[in-house]
């Protein structure tokens, strides 16, 4: 079932892709997405004649982003789209407060449009989103864009002008391998509800909301959201970040819960702790991307990623050094994950401005990293399903010897006592007590070891009755409880049959081991309440009796709701 429902959501999360990819095998005439030849930074009162009057420094070397300035100036010349004019201008999502784009011809006119984030429109192709450029002419010398507020470096340097709207440097065959990371992160999601609702233990859950987030991570920053979902830019911007710290912050509690108790120390186990609450306040207030904090909030976001992983290492490490089988699962599953982490955290502070395809590895490190901590959770489902095994199996080991008599094998005094209530409601309506016949003069002529095989015999004898639950409750005596048609008769046939099979077994007796019975038969409905120790009593008299009457012989009476006692009794003998 759990099977089925998984390839269901791959086969949906890949139709889901297909089209577009269909689409793209057809020949790709448009030319590639130009690049700006400029980019400066000011602040947020310069205008754009300021900004185009000689003098103006603008870095035309690629280098020198700042993404906390208040507004970022990029520059498109005209020579570089070659001809075929640009529609649309498109780039990274985060959020932003305006974005002002001004067509600029020789000579001065200048047309411009502004847009902020309600007008911008995710595009159903990866993590960007476009607006359009106002018209492009033959006069035309340059596009210049104002970004005022961006909240990420990469919506600056991923900056981007297209003459088909539709077509970002973002392939199909990227949306395509989100489709699958997204289909292969839905597995390990029913493993988990599987494992809970055997296990109910709270890592599962803790692994199932990270794996929720993932998803939800993977969708966003990977662009698959516009495709599935009618979906704003803002929706998208915060989103993404968001689902990120809060499956980082899952992954923190998942890992405090999931290390064996000793894995970790104390003082690691709370910093651990706190990294899951950072992330999902500290980070997720950095993600939010309010207009006031639009100066650090990018690097303080990806700044704040430092400690997490740092932590993350450090209780990793412990936990291995510590011998724990889990930690080396999440070693392996993490180490790409924290080495793709760092490098995007590299990207994020404007280390250095590398393609924003290097996320791929961030998706890839993404699904091996779910799938290879699923594994650790089978192998720690599997693991303590073993150890409530054992330990269910020792305690019934243990109530079974307690119960049991070790020399002959039979139930005990306990046993019986345990469950009188149970026999009698199932229909054992009869109880005999067995003693043997001067057993100490066998015990003192052979010594107690053939005392014991004596024992061992008429316990194999009592046992042989598929109707009787036979108990050894002390010494030489038994206790049978029985059940069925012609109870007398067949006691009478054990008791017969102690004799005949001792003397079989052990050879070196020359005399006959012989037993007294007492037998009570308490069938009536109104005698059903009668406690073993009552019918016990009775039975006791009765074998008593036996023994009166010269031994080697079986008394017997009925117990009716009547008389509950005092019928004569009957005893046979031979
Ligand atoms: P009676 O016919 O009156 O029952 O005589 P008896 O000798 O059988 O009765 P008594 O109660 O005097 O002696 C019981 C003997 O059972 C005493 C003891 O040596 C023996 N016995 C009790 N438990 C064990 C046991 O576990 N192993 C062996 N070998 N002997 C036992
Ligand atoms: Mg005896
Ligand atoms: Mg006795």
């Amino acid at each position: 079932m759990a099977r089925r429902v998984a390839c269901g959501l791959w086969l949906a999360m890949l139709l889901l892709a297909a089209p577009p990819v269909l689409a793209e095998t057809e020949p790709a005439t448009t030319p590639s997405p130009v690049a700006p030849a400029c980019h400066a930074h000011s602040d947020a009162d310069v205008p754009l004649a300021a900004m185009l009057a000689p003098g103006r420094v603008w870095d035309c070397n690629g280098g020198g982003w700042d993404d906390s300035a208040p507004v970022s100036w990029l520059y498109f010349d005209a020579a570089s789209w070659a001809g075929s004019a640009p529609q649309a201008f498109f780039t990274r999502i985060s959020r932003f407060e305006r974005i002002d784009i001004a067509a600029v011809d020789r000579g001065g006119a200048v047309r411009r449009a502004a847009h902020d984030e309600r007008s911008a429109r995710p595009i159903a192709a990866g993590p960007v989103f476009t607006l359009p450029v106002p018209a492009i002419t033959e006069a035309t010398e340059a596009v210049v864009v104002r970004i005022a507020g961006p909240h990420s470096s990469t919506m600056v340097t991923e900056a981007r002008l297209t003459s088909d709207p539709e077509s970002t440097d973002w392939g199909m065959e990227e949306v395509l391998l989100l489709a699958i990371v997204a289909g292969i992160l839905v597995t390990p999601l029913i493993f988990d509800l599987h494992f809970f609702v055997i296990l109910r233990d709270r890592f599962v859950l803790l692994h199932a909301a990270m794996v929720v987030a993932m998803i939800a991570y993977v969708i966003l920053a990977g662009g698959l959201a516009p495709l599935l979902f009618d979906i704003s830019l803002v929706t998208m911007a915060i989103g993404a970040p968001l689902a990120w710290t809060i499956g980082v912050a899952a992954a923190s509690f998942f890992m405090v819960a999931f290390l064996e108790q000793e894995a970790l120390s104390p003082l690691f186990r709370r910093a651990m702790q706190a990294m899951g609450w950072w992330s999902l306040f500290g980070l997720s207030f950095f993600g939010l991307q309010f207009r006031w904090t639009q100066g650090f909030d990018n690097l303080g976001y990806f700044l704040g990623f430092v400690p997490v992983i740092l932590v993350y290492l450090a209780c990793l490490t412990q936990a291995v050094l510590r011998g724990s089988r889990s930690a080396r699962f999440l070693a392996i599953a993490w180490v790409p994950i924290l080495a793709a982490s760092t490098e995007r955290l590299l990207r994020g502070i404007g280390v250095y401005a590398g393609p924003s395809t290097l996320d791929e590895l961030i998706y890839l490190a993404l699904a091996l990293e779910v799938m290879i901590v699923a594994l650790g959770v089978a192998d720690r489902f599997v693991a303590i399903r073993r150890e409530r095994d054992r330990a269910v199996a020792a305690a019934l080991r243990l109530s079974d010897l307690s119960e049991r008599d070790p020399l002959t094998g039979l139930m005990n005094r306990r046993a019986i006592d345990l469950r009188f209530g149970e026999l009698r409601a199932s229909g054992y309506e009869a109880l005999a007590v067995f003693d043997l016949d001067h057993f100490k003069a066998v015990n003192d002529a052979h010594g107690h070891e053939v005392g014991d095989r004596v024992l061992v015999t008429v316990a194999q004898v009592l046992r042989s009755d598929p109707d009787a639950f036979a108990v050894r409750i002390g010494g030489e005596e038994f206790v049978l409880t029985l059940r069925g048609d012609d109870i007398e008769t067949r006691v009478e046939r054990l008791r017969q049959k102690i004799p005949v099979k001792v003397a079989r077994e052990i050879e070196a007796l020359d005399t006959m081991v012989t037993a007294s019975v007492g037998l009570v038969t308490a069938q009536h409905e109104s005698v059903q309440d009668m406690t073993f120790i009552l019918l016990y009593r009775r039975a006791d008299a009765l074998l008593y009796e036996a023994k009166a009457k010269g031994r080697n012989m079986l008394c017997s009476e009925t117990i009716d709701g009547a008389a509950r006692a005092n019928r004569p009794m009957r005893a046979s003998s031979r």
